[in-house]
């Protein structure tokens, strides 16, 4: 930036204000105004096709949930203790989507809040503590999840109740992802053994998205899900990433592999921006969290964010989004696998519905090209598109567009990143 730039002063302005816990991103951040659909617009006029999505996961500023939002918000909203029919309806709703088994829903604001809660009542109902969590992934950010979230650490090692096993990839299992996983989880729970540590859960992010995307072969994270049963831990299914209709196959990632979680939570796409997340459990393990402590949630669940969460499943249903994401995942994921064909430093494309992860390597090499990435995601930016990136090396293009994507939007997204990879 230059002296004198008022971009220059926006960023200080927001530094000031937010201090070191700002986070923005790229280089040289955009401000936005607007947002609609899958695109977004800068202050400057720009308009950028949303390829980082994860939160207004059925279109940006979509007029369901805008609608619903504001009838419910000049009409009630309250604390969460009084009967209000509208909660009731949403927890049905969402519930029809969620194995039978559970049957509690506990309504929270924010994904950390969730997975944070399903820590503390997997301890609880199992009598353990130990935890076992990918190498690069994120589960939050309060005190407990923190711990949890190895890709959240800038320095210093995982407490004693936490392991991280690789993520189930081909690079580290070879063919047999399935096999390779369980046994890593196995040796986990024998490290824990050795600690004088009860396992408590596995937790996973059930398409491993801050590990870089690993959705296949679909079915691989049974084997590693029994395991943690034989041994007494549950499985906590963190669906903020894939929930919600994402993957195009299934409404929730863990539904892929054929698992029935013991808890499952949620958050990012449930209100399509209106913060809301929650935990679906047995009602015994919740029983069993709540003799010992009380669980309350001012905000978790209120009315406003009942109606928004409607308004969000009756859209994925009406729109027929579940098959959209599975229609124009299939055409993004050919077309980025044609670029690959051709292009050396596009080592891999993987995914499932609209989520996909590109890793970028040098081509001598074969070895994560993270500078390449950076010059990449600045290249489609320049190009109008958003995109992010993930994994352990910060190689892995993550490709995950609004849900409302269209084909024209799917094959602009492809030339840009024709033209980026070859910049
Ligand atoms: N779990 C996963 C898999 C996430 O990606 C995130 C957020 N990036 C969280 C949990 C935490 O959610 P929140 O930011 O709403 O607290």
């Amino acid at each position: 930036f230059k002296p004198g730039d008022t971009k220059a002063e926006a960023v200080e302005r927001r530094l000031a204000n937010l201090g070191a816990a700002s986070v923005l991103f790229y280089r040289q951040p955009i401000e936005m105004v607007a947002a609609q659909g899958a695109w977004m617009i800068a202050r400057d006029g720009t308009r950028y096709l949303d390829f980082y999505n994860n939160v207004p996961s059925v279109g940006h500023s979509h007029p369901r949930v805008v609608e619903a939002v504001a009838t419910q918000i000049g009409k009630l909203n309250t604390n969460t203790r009084y009967i209000v029919a509208i909660v009731d309806e949403y927890l049905e709703a969402l519930k029809s989507h969620l194995p039978a088994a559970l049957s509690n829903v506990v309504m929270t604001c924010s994904g950390s809040e969730a997975n944070d809660l399903a820590i503390r009542v997997a301890r609880a109902a199992t009598g353990g503590t130990g935890i076992i969590v990918t190498e690069t992934a994120y589960h939050g950010n309060t005190a407990l999840v923190t711990e949890t979230s190895p890709s959240a650490l800038k320095r210093g090692s995982l407490p004693d109740h936490v392991i991280a096993v690789p993520p189930p990839s081909a690079g580290h299992f070879g063919n047999d992802i399935a096999g390779g996983f369980r046994a890593s989880i196995e040796a986990a729970i024998a490290e824990f053994g050795r600690r004088g540590i009860r396992p408590a859960a596995l937790l996973a992010d059930s398409i491993f998205s801050s590990d870089g995307i690993f959705a296949d072969p679909a079915g691989f994270l049974r084997p590693a899900v029994e395991a943690m049963r034989a041994a007494g831990g549950l499985f906590i299914a963190d669906e903020v990433q894939p929930g919600f209709a994402r993957t195009g196959e299934a409404f929730w990632g863990f539904a892929r592999h054929g698992v029935t979680p013991d808890l499952v939570t949620m958050g990012k796409p449930m209100g399509n921006g209106f913060p809301m997340a929650g935990m679906a459990a047995k009602p015994e393990h919740l029983a069993s969290f709540c003799t010992d402590v009380g669980y309350f949630n001012t905000f978790g669940g209120n009315p406003v964010a009942a109606a928004a969460g409607l308004a969000v499943l009756d859209v994925i249903r009406e729109q027929g989004l579940q098959q959209n994401a599975l229609e124009t995942g299939r055409l993004l994921l050919d077309g980025l696998r044609d670029i690959a064909a051709s292009e050396p430093r596009v080592a891999e494309v993987r995914g499932a519905g609209l989520f996909i992860g590109v890793d970028l390597a040098e081509e001598e090499t074969g070895r994560p090209d993270a500078d390449l990435t950076v010059r990449v995601i600045d290249a489609m930016r320049d190009q109008g598109v958003l995109i992010g990136a993930a994994g352990r090396y910060g190689a892995t293009l993550k490709v995950r567009p609004p849900l409302c994507l269209n084909q024209a939007e799917a094959e602009q997204f492809l030339s840009a990143f024709r033209a980026a990879i070859r910049s």
